[in-house]
Order: structure tokens, then C-alpha cells, then sequence
């Protein structure tokens, strides 16, 4: 948590982004920001890309900017319109809005032109060499690597090849184009990078219009100057590819759009890449793309997670220059935070014990009233039932509590929440000597409201038998037993990692003002915990999923 602290501190003045964008409009480097967040369509978005979302569109809002969507979609084999909507509805849950809506497949007219040019400048090659070949020949970081014997092609022999590669002429892997640079350079990226290779597969977008696809190096920067991006915003590992996203630009002479890099964001107790997220969902450890236990954004959403208490996270994670690994629980802070404020309350049970009033008349009810949420009086207040017939939570009841149990035990008394003063009289046992009933006798003066208010320690909450709703509720917990501080351990697979006890479904009772709740975020269920509504919910079985409980009870092994 160090680093977010650093950071916190650092936030006060400016983050080295915002530092740059001022002074190159100071200098007059660039007239206005426009960014762009440009995704793959090859999986869900996951909250590292939250974190990229709430950058780029947050730095552009503040200088007055823009910020573009584009799908980076180069690889048809992998991309799906699925993906494409899943992309957009979430980016517009995070609270954002786009400015153009863009798409790299509709540059692939433009980018086959400027490629076409960079041959006819002696700046890019038909290379036949094998995939294989291509890899062995590109040397080491200590070695330099061996010229293509195809690197000395003329200018018409290339544009020939380059248009029969375009026009199907040839199969996957036969060819490719390759930026003309230099073989022995010390920065691998430069050593003649591919800019093309033929794809025989349909693509989401163009169809079978194309069989050759542009590369990342080739097609991103390029993408960036046709839409006028000013900062071009990345991670860390891209800073090897800069060069050369200069290289293209400078080369074709377009718009000089420049990209700066920052540290992704690494969680503990996660894993982020789409492959890793897409291989869960596969092998069937998850329900789905949107499981509460995944770090995708709609996996978050329904876990009860809310727009803003994600932004609040991106804030207070910061921009960073280096790599670093932040603790889950700032997460789970940042909605507690935010649900702390806003959900409304109700008591829930979720491990019962039946409680008998035993002066208290049968099939009498009183209503009591909570305040629907203490943080905002003008929640108003809502109605509990209370009866003769109780439910109390199992682990607010101990015969043989230590000094100092507050909670209910025999001959002790408690309030019950917005309710009476009860003393616990007697306890009934089944033949295995569990607990089935308590039965306690209510203090008729002690009502909230009354002449004298007394009080005292424990505070515990109930919900009235016949009239408590039955709900299941679906605990969770982190996906994975390991924190991987930044990594997997070595020759390790993440999956062996994967917690058996991340799912526990139990059966819990409710105060009947649940069901009435018209949120539409996550409530709260008193000294238990925020919950939300599922979508696997029915009138007939009413489905809750634990966002988070209400303090870190997280103890770190
Ligand atoms: P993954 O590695 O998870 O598959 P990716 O980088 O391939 O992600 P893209 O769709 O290419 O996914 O990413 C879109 C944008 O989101 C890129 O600008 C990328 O840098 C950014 N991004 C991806 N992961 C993170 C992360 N963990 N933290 C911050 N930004 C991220
Ligand atoms: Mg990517």
C-alpha cells in the first residue's frame, strides 16, 4: 500500500501525464487532446483496462480533450462482435462517453496505400522466409541478426508481390511485408519488423474483403495520426515499440501523433490477461465472462461494484512510471466507501437460530421502523414487522461466552435492532445437543421511542419468521489462494492456485423491505455486509451476491 500513499501525496501536484500535456500545450506542441482507448475485441474488459478507460478519457475531460474508442481489430481470428458490444456497454457503465467510434479495420484501405508507399521508398519488402526463418535470422540482443535474401527485391518485384498477396495469391504464411530497417540494430524492434501477414479468415467487419492484416506496430500508430490523436497512452511494455511508432510516421510523413507509457495495473489475487480470463471460462472454473469472482468489469458489475467506486480506485492508484502490484483490498475499500454512503440497509440472517418471545402474544405484530440509510436522512425510514417468532444469527448467541461477549447468552440481555430489549431465558436442544431454539422475554418500556430509552452493549439483527423473505445468498471469496506479487511463481501454472472455497452458496432470511428496494445498487445487510441483486433472481427465489463485507477482515497469512 506504500506505493498508493506515494502516490496519493504525488496526486496534489501533477502526474507526469498531466505534466506533459501541459507543457505541449504551453509550447504549443499540440492545440487540444485527444486520446483514444483502443481495445482488441478479443475478450471482456478486465479493471486493468478500467484503469486505462478512467486515464485516458479523465485526462482528456480535463484539458478540455476528447477521447476516441477504437477496436484495434487486426486479428480476425480471435475478434467477435460479441466482444464489440460487450466493450461498449461497459465502457458507457464506467460513466464515459466517446467521441468518434473507430475502427482500425476501416484504415485497412488507407494503411495497404501507405504501405504500398514505404515500398515504392525502398522502406518495406516481400520477405518469403518461413516464420521460423524470420525468428532464427533476427540474431539476439548480442548477436546481429542475417539479411533476408528476399531484402533486395526491387521496388516493382515488391509491389507486385505485395497486390498478389492482397489478391489471395498466396497461403498463410507464405509471405509477408517487412519494414526495410536495419538487421543489425541494437533495438530488436528494429530489425525489419513485420508490417503484414496473410490471414485466410473472415473478419467481424470486412468480411473476405482481406486476406492480409496489418501488424500492432504498423497499424496502431497509424490508426493514432489518421484520427489526430495527440497522446497516445500505453503500458510500460510498449516503450520498445516507440521508436518505431516514430519510424512510421516520420517515414510516411503523416500527423505525429506520440505515445507515452505508464505501469499497468497489477492486483494481488488476480489474474488480468484476456488469454488467462478466457481460459477460466473455458475450462468451466467460472460460470462465465461476467462471474462475481472474475476482475472483468461485468464480472465486478455484478458482483455489486458501482461506476463510481471503480473510478475512485483508478484515482487513488495514480499513474506510475514503474511496474508495481496493488493490494486488492483498496478495491474493496473504494466500494465500501461508496456503498457506505449510498445503499440502503436492511437486516438479513444468513446462518439462523429460531428465537421465542415468550411473553409476547401470539400472532400479535408491531411495526418497527429503521432508518433506510442513516448517511441520508432523506431516505425516510422503513417498516419491520415484529412478531413472537424470531430469527437471529447463530454467531450472536454463545452459551459459554468469554468476559466480555456482548451479544446474546443465557441470562444476558440485548437489543434487538430498532426493536426491544430481550433476555435470553432458557435454551432448547435437539438429541445431538444443537441449539434449536432460545427463548427469551421481552422489557415492554424498552421500545425505541419510549419515556426512558435504556440501553444496552449488544445490538444484534433479527427478522420476523413468518414474515422474512427466503433468499439465497452467494458468498465469495478471491479467485485465487496466491497474491502473485506481479507474477506467477516459477514453473508454476496460476490454476493450481485457484481457491476451492471461492463460491459458497447459502440459504438466508430477510426483512420483507427488501424485496421493495428500488436502488438499484447494492444494500446493505446490517453488520454483515453490501449485497446485490443477481440476475439468476425469480420472484419465487430472490438471488443475492456479497459485494463486500463491511470492514477488512482480511488477515494476511
Ligand atoms: P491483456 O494483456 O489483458 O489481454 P491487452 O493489453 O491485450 O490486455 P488490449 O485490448 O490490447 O488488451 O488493451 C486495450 C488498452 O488497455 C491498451 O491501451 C492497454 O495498454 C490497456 N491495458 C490493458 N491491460 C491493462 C492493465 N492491466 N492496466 C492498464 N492498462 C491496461
Ligand atoms: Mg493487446
Amino acid at each position: 500500500m506504500k506505493e498508493v500513499n506515494e502516490q496519493t501525496v504525488e496526486k496534489k501536484s501533477l502526474n507526469f501525464l498531466e505534466e506533459i500535456i501541459e507543457s505541449d500545450l504551453a509550447s504549443g506542441k499540440c492545440d487540444g487532446v485527444l486520446t483514444r482507448f483502443p481495445p482488441e475485441p478479443n475478450g471482456y474488459l478486465h479493471i486493468g483496462h478500467a484503469k486505462s478507460i478512467c486515464l485516458n478519457f479523465g485526462l482528456a475531460k480535463k484539458y478540455g480533450g476528447k477521447t476516441n474508442l477504437r477496436f484495434d481489430d487486426t486479428n480476425p481470428v480471435k475478434e467477435d462482435v460479441e466482444y464489440v458490444d460487450s466493450i461498449k456497454e461497459d465502457i458507457k457503465w464506467l460513466g464515459f462517453e466517446w467521441a468518434g467510434e473507430h475502427y482500425a479495420s476501416d484504415y485497412f484501405d488507407q494503411l495497404y496505400e501507405w504501405a504500398c508507399q514505404l515500398i515504392r521508398k525502398g522502406l518495406a519488402y516481400v520477405d518469403d522466409q518461413s516464420q521460423e526463418e524470420i525468428r532464427k535470422n533476427r540474431g539476439t540482443v548480442s548477436e546481429p541478426g542475417v539479411d533476408s535474401p528476399y531484402r533486395n527485391r526491387s521496388v516493382e518485384e515488391n509491389l507486385e508481390l505485395f497486390q498478389a498477396m492482397k489478391d489471395g495469391k498466396f497461403k498463410d504464411g507464405e509471405k509477408v511485408l517487412r519494414a526495410k530497417i536495419d538487421m543489425a540494430h541494437p533495438n530488436m524492434m528494429f530489425r525489419d519488423p513485420l508490417m503484414y501477414r496473410i490471414v485466410h479468415a473472415h473478419h467481424h467487419r470486412t468480411g473476405n474483403k482481406w486476406c492480409i492484416y496489418p501488424m500492432y506496430d504498423y497499424a496502431h500508430g497509424q490508426s493514432d495520426s489518421l484520427e489526430h490523436i495527440t497522446h497516445s497512452i500505453c503500458t510500460l511494455e510498449f516503450d520498445v515499440h516507440r521508436p518505431l511508432y516514430d519510424w512510421f510516421i516520420e517515414k510516411l510523413g503523416i500527423f505525429p501523433s506520440h505515445q507515452y507509457e505508464f505501469a499497468r495495473l497489477n492486483l494481488t489475487y488476480t489474474v488480468m490477461s484476456k488469454r488467462k480470463l478466457l481460459e477460466l471460462v473455458r475450462n468451466n472454473f467460472v460460470s462465465g465472462w461476467d462471474d462475481p469472482r472474475m476482475p472483468t468489469i461485468c464480472g465486478i458489475r455484478r458482483r455489486g461494484y458501482t461506476p463510481e467506486s471503480i473510478r475512485m480506485f483508478a484515482e487513488k492508484v495514480g499513474v506510475a512510471k514503474r511496474d508495481n502490484v496493488i493490494d486488492l483490498s483498496l478495491l474493496e475499500w473504494c466500494v465500501r466507501e461508496d456503498l457506505n454512503k449510498r445503499s440502503n440497509r436492511y437486516m438479513a440472517v444468513l446462518d439462523t437460530v429460531r428465537l421465542v418471545i415468550t411473553n409476547w402474544e401470539e400472532g400479535k405484530v408491531e411495526e418497527c421502523y429503521g432508518n433506510v440509510n442513516p448517511e441520508n436522512p432523506e431516505a425516510g425510514k422503513r417498516v419491520i414487522p415484529f412478531s413472537r417468532e424470531l430469527y437471529i444469527d447463530r454467531n450472536d448467541f454463545m452459551e459459554e461466552p468469554p468476559k466480555k461477549y456482548f451479544r446474546l447468552k443465557p441470562g444476558g440481555e440485548v437489543r434487538l435492532k430498532y426493536s426491544y430489549i430481550i433476555k435470553c431465558e432458557e435454551v432448547v436442544k435437539d438429541e445431538n445437543g444443537n441449539i434449536v431454539e432460545i427463548r427469551c422475554t421481552y422489557d415492554p418500556d424498552s421500545k425505541p421511542g419510549g419515556e426512558v430509552w435504556r440501553t444496552v452493549k449488544g445490538n444484534i439483527h433479527w427478522v420476523p419468521v413468518d414474515r422474512a423473505k427466503k433468499i439465497e445468498v452467494r458468498l465469495f471469496d478471491r479467485l485465487f489462494t496466491e497474491p502473485f506479487m506481479g507474477s506467477i511463481p516459477e514453473g508454476k501454472d496460476y490454476k493450481e492456485y485457484l481457491n476451492p472455497e471461492s463460491l459458497v452458496v447459502k440459504t438466508a432470511y430477510a426483512e420483507p423491505a427488501l424485496m421493495e428496494d428500488r436502488s438499484g445498487i447494492a444494500v446493505q445487510f446490517e453488520r454483515v455486509g453490501y449485497f446485490v441483486m443477481d440476475k439468476d433472481s425469480t420472484p419465487e427465489n430472490p438471488v443475492f451476491n456479497k459485494t463486500v463485507s463491511l470492514k477488512d477482515g482480511f488477515v494476511k497469512k
